[in-house]
């Protein structure tokens, strides 16, 4: 049978943690619990849900928020903060599962799943999130797109924890966009994700991060499209010189929730779409 220990505090998780790396770290468990039917029991389980330095939302200098990793769904829901500063965030977690999901979920787990359809992912990587871990040796702080290393992989070390996310401050006036094709409405697994965040200056396109999920084995940034559109106005010619660049950079996945053809239109559509709001 599985060992199940429930530390008290940070200190304790990362102890046991370092104690067991074979132990299997447990947030909401709507991943893991679903996995172990196929994997089997792990030798044990550490439990991070609800210790309180993990579930916390607080100010960093500048106007940026430090999100704790087991924060879940219903709790950045909650936050008004991150409705007012990152949307792109809140809708993401909107749409995660259904209610139950969102109750139980965290970002945390999100992340260290990975999946290419993770919802909270691509505005992680569109909003320039840090992923802060830990150990008992101390904290690690790694830009999002460093952190992904590939199908389902991350820079984690086995004595290491995700202890928070950092999402710095956006330019005033910044828009934000979050898309998810499904199937349905509700407890639906991403087809294709798109989160965008981009500024203007002077009528001109003057940051642009564009992030998508399921056309690639991890979430990537859209980067030859956003060079395409950086310094450009916002209309028809620069997006479909951006879409172009688009289908040279992403290799759109095939499987059963989809084919790589129609992800690759949609993310052309998606991205134009984007391109002409702004
Ligand atoms: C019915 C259903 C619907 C779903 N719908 C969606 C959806 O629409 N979109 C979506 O993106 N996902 C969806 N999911 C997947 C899942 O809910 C999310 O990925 C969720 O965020 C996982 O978080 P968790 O806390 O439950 O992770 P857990 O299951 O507790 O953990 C998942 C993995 O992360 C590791 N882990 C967790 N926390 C940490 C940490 N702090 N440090 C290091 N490792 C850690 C665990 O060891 C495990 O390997 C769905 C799942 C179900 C069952």
């Amino acid at each position: 049978m599985s060992e199940f220990i429930s530390p008290r505090n940070l200190a304790s998780s990362l102890e046991a943690r370092a104690k067991h790396p074979e132990y299997v770290p447990i947030a909401g468990g709507t991943d893991h619990m679903v996995a172990s039917k196929d994997r089997g029991a792990p030798a044990g389980m550490i439990n991070l849900f609800g210790l309180s330095e993990l579930s916390e939302v607080s100010e960093l200098e500048g106007g940026g928020l430090r999100i704790g990793a087991c924060v879940t769904y219903a709790r950045v829901l909650d936050d008004e903060r991150v409705a007012s500063r990152f949307p792109v965030l809140s809708s993401a977690c909107r749409e995660v599962g259904a209610s139950q999901i969102q109750a139980r979920g965290t970002l945390g787990g999100n992340i260290a799943t990975s999946s290419p359809v993770g919802d909270s992912l691509p505005a992680l990587l569109a909003l320039g999130a840090t992923i802060c871990v830990a150990s008992v040796d101390g904290e690690r702080r790694i830009p999002y797109e460093e952190f992904l290393l590939g199908y389902r992989k991350v820079d984690l070390a086995g004595n290491e924890l995700i202890v928070a996310i950092e999402v710095p401050v956006q330019h005033k006036g910044a828009v934000q966009t979050w898309r998810k094709v499904g199937t349905r409405r509700a407890q639906s697994i991403s087809k294709l994700t798109m989160a965008a965040v981009a500024h203007l200056d002077d009528g001109k396109i003057a940051g642009i991060r564009i992030a998508l999920g399921a056309v690639a084995d991890r979430t990537v940034r859209a980067k030859a499209a956003e060079a395409a559109l950086l310094g450009q106005s916002p209309n028809d010619e620069s997006a479909t010189r951006a879409i172009k660049a688009l289908a040279g950079e992403i290799v759109p996945i095939d499987d059963v929730r989809s084919n790589a053809d129609y992800r690759l239109g949609v993310a052309q559509n998606l991205v134009r779409r984007f391109v002409l709001s702004l």
